[in-house]
């Protein structure tokens, strides 16, 4: 994936939202484009803190969830809280149900579009009247490459 690229698409998504990719919003998410697989709020934080010094402040907790719910919001994040991480989405434009593959191995994040799959999971959850927290859902497992190694 192309960061840069990314990154413009973002925006130029963001604007047509009528919201606005602030510095901040920016910085997080380029930081979560370098990583590779599941990205951690505290690593985030460590990152900018490390960048900007001491010198120039403190980034408060709060301030980096917010931005992390705006990218959520937005679908260029999508949030993993049974491993309490995110991860980025690469096709954050269109809507979709997505499916994690997380290796337990490696770490490796791979998302399925599994939306048609998925329909009739959530159209079962309607009919126990049982309303899903989120819909983002992790599958854990080896991936391809640590099966073979
Ligand atoms: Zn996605
Ligand atoms: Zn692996």
């Amino acid at each position: 994936m192309d960061a840069e690229l990314y990154l413009q698409r973002a925006a130029s998504h963001c604007t047509a939202q009528g919201s606005r990719l602030t510095p901040l919003r920016r910085k997080i998410l380029q930081l979560a484009l370098a990583q590779s697989g599941l990205v951690k709020a505290y690593q985030l934080l460590h990152c900018l803190q490390a960048e900007r010094g001491l010198d120039n402040g403190v980034v408060a907790p709060p301030t980096i969830y917010r931005a992390l719910d705006f990218l959520v919001a937005h679908g260029f994040l999508h949030r993993v809280d049974a491993l309490n991480a995110y991860v980025v989405c690469p096709h954050f434009a269109c809507e979709h149900d997505g499916i994690m593959l997380v290796c337990d191995h490696c770490g490796q994040v791979q998302e399925v579009d599994a939306t048609h799959s998925l329909g009739s999971l959530w159209q079962q959850c309607h009919q126990h009247g049982f309303q899903p927290h989120q819909r983002d859902l992790v599958l854990t497992g080896t991936c391809q490459q640590c099966q073979t190694a």
